[in-house]
């Protein structure tokens, strides 16, 4: 019989981490009824320009913005790991110390949507369910219209809104979750700091008060 928790994993650039990301977990993992959601910061990103905060300021930002929250914790392997960060590098790493636990991939639609253009990313669907989140500017209702092909007939065959299967299978489950609409990007917060603006309520206290102290996202933007 398999385990009943699951876990989610949840990847991202965090540079700096805020709180459409620590919402989106937070909505999930209740939501979902998971027992943790891991943070995964990504060392070297392949879809994107070199972060603007080193791996370990980023790791530093990701552990200050979860504290006190006991279902959450930071995976710090992709850091650890040498050259370019794969989700299914990562996900087969975890799914070998898990045996048969269901472990949920958690994403905004943006991610999904570019889903095909991942390091062998069919593959993903055997190692773990993937929990796409409502973004704004990509509302779910039109995800499937903007699929590639091949990504399209996977949604189509997986798609579940069954969270008992969800526990009672480890891996190969579509779930779509309507995510509270909180249009924060990293992006924009970079960019509001270059600005010298506030970004009081945007993003934890901590983690803004560590950006001010390590004088982070003051030169241009390498992404
Ligand atoms: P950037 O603005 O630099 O692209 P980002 O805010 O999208 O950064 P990432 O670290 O790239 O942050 O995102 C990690 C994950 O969080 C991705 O799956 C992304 O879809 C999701 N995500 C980020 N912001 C939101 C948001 N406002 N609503 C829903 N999901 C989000």
């Amino acid at each position: 019989m398999k385990p009943a928790s699951a876990i989610g994993l949840f990847g991202g650039t965090f540079d700096p981490i805020h709180f459409a990301h620590l919402r989106l977990a937070e909505e999930i993992v209740d939501g979902f009824g998971l027992d943790q959601i891991h943070f995964i910061p990504t060392a070297t990103p392949p879809h994107r320009g070199e972060p603007g905060a080193s791996p370990a300021h980023r790791l530093a930002m990701t552990r200050l913005a979860i504290q006190g929250n006991p279902r959450f914790v930071v995976d710090d392997r992709e850091l650890k790991r040498a050259g370019t960060s794969y989700t299914v590098d990562t996900l087969s790493e975890i799914r070998s110390s898990r045996g048969d636990q269901p472990l949920c991939l958690l994403m905004g639609a943006d991610a999904f949507a570019a889903f095909t253009t991942w390091h062998r990313w069919s593959e993903l669907f055997d190692l773990a369910h993937v929990v796409i989140a409502r973004r704004p500017g990509y509302p779910l209702e039109h995800l499937t219209a903007s699929l590639p092909d091949p990504l399209r007939a996977q949604y189509q065959r997986r798609k579940s809104a069954d969270l008992a299967s969800l526990k009672s299978e480890a891996a190969g489950k579509i779930f779509a979750h309507e995510l509270t609409a909180l249009d924060v990007s990293a992006s924009r917060l970079r960019a509001l700091i270059k600005q010298n603006a506030s970004l009081r309520y945007l993003l934890p206290d901590a983690v803004i008060a560590y950006i001010e102290e390590h004088k982070l996202y003051k030169e241009p933007d390498a992404s």
